[in-house]
């Protein structure tokens, strides 16, 4: 994990990942609760494409920008188990992590155990709000982490 004080040598690492090796983490709690109707499968919630909140909705609008870029994976988890179950599978080089503390910290220290030569690069932003429903985030900073090595 990149400590706050390090972020720029983060950013640099991240940057360096082609983008096809990149996934996306976003929580669940950022799906709008009172009429969100995306559907939790097994690879996390799943947006339909005519989602009208999808211009607005965080999730929605991080999910089309890294699509559009070429992301390897999105994964809008409800919980780290998940989480980490998607980053084993598609074992990215670059992972952009957006959670709560609490999920950021246990999240990245599981990553970490992974062997050296197959440990990704993990850059993370916290949310604005958590709390587990509704929560928050700051969208044009995740828009900008999205995008780093694009410049
Ligand atoms: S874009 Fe947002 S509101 Fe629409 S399905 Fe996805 S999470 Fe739910």
């Amino acid at each position: 994990m990149c400590a706050d004080n390090r972020v720029l040598t983060c950013e640099e690492a991240f940057a360096r990942v082609p983008m096809g090796e990149r996934v996306l983490l976003l929580p669940h709690c950022l799906r709008p609760s009172e009429d969100c109707p995306g559907k939790v499968t097994r690879d996390g919630l799943q947006c339909p494409q005519d989602c009208t909140h999808r211009g607005e909705c965080a999730i929605g609008r991080l999910r089309d920008e890294a699509e559009r870029l070429g992301y390897k994976g999105i994964c809008v988890a409800p919980g780290g188990a998940m989480a980490l179950r998607f980053v084993k599978e598609t074992a990215p080089k670059g992972i952009l992590a957006i959670a709560c503390h609490k999920e950021l910290l246990e999240g990245v220290q599981a990553v970490e155990e992974a062997p050296a030569e197959e440990k990704p690069v993990i850059l993370t932003l916290p949310l604005l709000r958590d709390g587990c429903v509704d929560t928050l985030v700051d969208v044009d900073e995740a828009l900008r982490r999205l995008k780093l090595g694009t410049e």
